[in-house]
């Protein structure tokens, strides 16, 4: 058997804290970028296939992907691009990306100053999650993997959003994963939801139908992502509150999670004016001929499609 060689792409910050598990010091393994969305972009994705190239890297390589859901995106990106296309493997190290990133096989970057323009499906051959790594993560990038994981929750299964949101009420405080039972807790939250995302997946890949209820919350959450200071997973969350407002809700289900969302530290509303949330959902590539097919809430844990019209 001829073992394959692995390029390892990640970010600044992760080479940093993790330079072992990126391999920082083999020499021609490990391509590093500058962390940040800014990076999410088709220069950075020539400026990999470029050290690639340098490396000698072929279409039997195995492209690696070690970092948050920029890195996932980008790894996805360059690897179906990359000579046509090589194998990728996946290593999320945000709670982002461990419960939604790295699964599902979406990959782009960003252009013209608009989220994901450019980009395509390519299914990682695995996923590997350690836990371990969101012992590390800033404070709003944990509070973010926890909205990502509150709207899988949201739009599937009543009860585990409610587990879920009880746990998070008591650790919102990325310090308390220094507590092993703390971390293997969360582990089995992370578990639950990336198995619900990889099912909705398997069902509908390329994103025809089923597959849009977990945009629940993002049509207008990249709006206020692109015109506020808020994380993607924060502005997730502010994202899911004004679609609540839209939703045929029964009483007392917004306020029990704009309650939660509270307790946790999560955005209860949008910080972005009417106008602009307006202007920039005007540009969403899900627009089809003026009428915007948006997920709302039944109840908590039932979404569904509907058109609205803009
Ligand atoms: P990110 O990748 O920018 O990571 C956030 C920050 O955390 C970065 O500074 C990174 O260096 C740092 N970091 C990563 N791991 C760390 C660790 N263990 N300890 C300390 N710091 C760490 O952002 P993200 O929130 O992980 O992902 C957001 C991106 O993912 C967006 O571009 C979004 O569009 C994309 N996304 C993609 C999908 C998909 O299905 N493809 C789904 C959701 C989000």
């Amino acid at each position: 058997m001829t073992l394959r060689k692995e390029f390892i792409i990640t970010d600044s910050r992760v080479a940093s804290l993790y330079p072992d598990a990126v391999r920082l010091k083999e020499k021609d393994v490990c391509i590093v970028i500058p962390e940040g969305e800014e990076s999410k972009t088709l220069a950075t994705a020539e400026h990999i296939i470029g050290r690639l190239l340098e490396m000698r890297a072929d279409r039997d390589s195995v492209l690696v992907g070690i970092g948050g859901g920029v890195v996932c995106d980008l790894a996805g990106f360059v690897a179906s691009v990359f000579k046509r296309g090589t194998d990728l493997v996946l290593e999320p190290t945000t709670l982002l990306a461990q419960v939604d990133a790295a699964h599902g096989g979406k990959n782009g970057v960003d252009a013209f100053g608009l989220k994901n323009q450019i980009g395509c499906f390519k299914m990682p051959l695995e996923v590997r999650i350690r836990k371990e790594y969101l012992r590390t993560l800033p404070q709003r990038e944990y509070l973010g993997g926890i909205a990502e994981m509150l709207k899988t929750f949201l739009i599937s299964d009543a009860a585990l959003y409610r587990s879920a949101a009880a746990f998070f009420k008591d650790h919102n405080d990325v310090r308390d994963l220094s507590d092993p039972s703390v971390l293997e807790s969360l582990g089995s939250l992370v578990d639950c939801a990336a198995s619900i995302k990889r099912a909705i997946v398997g069902r509908d890949p390329y994103d025809r139908g089923e597959r849009m209820l977990l945009n629940f919350g993002h049509t207008f959450g990249h709006a206020i992502e692109l015109h506020s200071g808020l994380t993607h997973g924060e502005a997730v969350a502010a994202g899911m509150v004004t679609a609540m407002g839209m939703s045929p809700l029964p009483a007392g289900r917004m306020e029990e999670v704009k309650e939660d969302f509270a307790r946790i530290g999560l955005p209860t509303a949008s910080p972005v004016k009417e106008a602009d949330l307006r202007e920039a959902i005007l540009n969403d590539k899900k627009i089809k001929g003026g009428v915007l097919r948006m997920v709302l809430l039944e109840d908590i844990g039932r979404a569904v499609i509907r058109q609205v019209t803009v």
